[in-house]
């Protein structure tokens, strides 16, 4: 009997992956280049650096299959993660504290990144290993690619990547990347993303002092923008909230009041006025018309619009007979006893830019009996779930990459 409770090999890798402090707005990809580089070494395989942007270097590693000519599969993560406020963490976000929780007979990895999506990104490397070690050959070439900046967009990562000759090489036939932690008995799986806006919206109007009834106000303009689009709102809360078995947040258009900008001094009407929505697209809606009715309804009342963020596809994966690929999954998922609750995402991740390229995606992280704590303090990944998720990757990569149908 040994006191010293030390974590199996697989743990203490994805602990020292924690470890590294790959923190948005900074991240500090030179360690984490190097992280990566020594994985790829250990697994033997080719390892390969592209930057679309000067400091922010995509990580390509790549285990040939026995016939490279057929569709690849590509493991996608993201390397970075989101700020922390550290006071409200009870163990340093980048310790990877290894915590014994005896309710659960398990231990807690405490870090930032730990859900989103590090685990996730270890978890096909130790898959690849297990597999290597069973001495396996896969039919298929997989790829697994450590993007940088997902978490501010993916605008100088997978965004422009995409457009590269050395994507179109890779010849994807399907892409895994992220999912979420569910705190029930089913993994989440995504098959499509709503469309991120960020919209803003300026209006211009007479001015004097403000003991007048001034007419055509930029304030007036504004508030009669905001009222129409705080009516579209309320009409998505309310078809959210009563069609509860069989709408998701995904399913329906989100829209929320974020900037409000005007004024001077108090006996001065503003010549000027701004507000900011930030507005999710549902793929349910045609985007051409869904923009056509936004734009109409800013520009009748006499405003003007401006896109911050705009993403004009939302292709969606089909979770059906069409797809050989989701026949695949969805059966081995099924053998290996798996329930897979699919779901369109509420938000956005770099699988919109792989889809917009026509390859299907699947956003999955296999942690089920896990709180959803993405972005949230006290972000941790359970032990043995993490170990049971490369489990589950090793049996499915073998099943996509040996299946020659799709
Ligand atoms: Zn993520």
């Amino acid at each position: 009997m040994t006191l010293v409770d030390t974590p199996v090999e697989s743990v203490q890798r994805l602990q020292e992956f924690l470890r590294i402090r790959t923190i948005q707005p900074e991240p500090d990809h030179a360690t984490c280049l190097k992280y990566l580089e020594s994985e790829a070494k250990a697994l033997g395989l080719p390892f390969k650096t592209f930057y679309c942007v000067e400091g922010k270097p995509i990580a390509l590693m790549t285990w040939e299959g026995t016939q490279p000519d057929l569709p690849s599969i590509l493991l996608n993560s993201h390397t970075d993660v989101v700020p922390v406020y550290e006071d409200f963490w009870d163990h340093p976000p980048f310790s990877a504290a290894r915590v014994y929780d005896a309710e659960r007979d398990d231990h807690r990895i405490y870090a930032r990144g730990s859900q989103d999506m590090k685990a996730v990104g270890q978890s096909y490397l130790e898959a690849i290993r297990v597999l290597q070690a069973q001495g396996k050959r896969l039919t298929r070439t997989l790829h697994l690619l450590f993007v940088p900046d997902e978490e501010i967009g993916g605008g100088e990562g997978m965004k422009l990547f995409v457009q590269t000759p050395e994507f179109k090489a890779l010849n994807l036939g399907l892409a895994l990347d992220e999912g979420i932690a569910n705190p029930g008995e089913h993994y989440k799986l995504f098959y499509g993303e709503r469309a991120p806006w960020w919209v803003k919206v300026t209006a211009e109007g007479n001015t004097g002092h403000g003991s007048q009834f001034i007419e055509n106000t930029a304030s007036e303009k504004l508030l009669r923008v905001i009222n129409r689009l705080m009516d579209m709102r309320e009409e998505e809360r309310k078809r959210l909230l009563h069609n509860p078995d069989t709408l998701n947040i995904g399913d329906v258009t989100s829209l929320n009041l974020t900037f409000l900008k005007m004024g001077v001094q108090y006996n001065v009407v503003p010549r000027e006025a701004m507000a900011g929505f930030d507005i999710r697209v549902t793929p349910h809606v045609n985007l051409v018309a869904f923009k056509k009715e936004l734009e109409s309804i800013i520009h009748e009342a006499g405003a003007q619009v401006e896109y911050v963020q705009y993403f004009g596809d939302n292709t969606l994966t089909p979770i059906d007979a069409s797809n050989k690929w989701w026949v695949v999954f969805s059966k081995h998922c099924q053998n290996v006893g798996v329930q897979l609750e699919t779901e369109i995402f509420r938000g956005a991740t770099d699988s919109r830019y792989i889809r917009e390229m026509g390859i299907p995606a699947f956003g999955i992280s296999p942690m089920n009996h896990t709180p959803t704590l993405l972005h949230d303090h006290n972000e941790f990944v359970y032990e043995k779930i993490y170990l049971k998720g490369i489990d589950f990757y090793v049996g499915l990569i073998e099943t996509l990459a040996n299946d020659t149908t799709a």
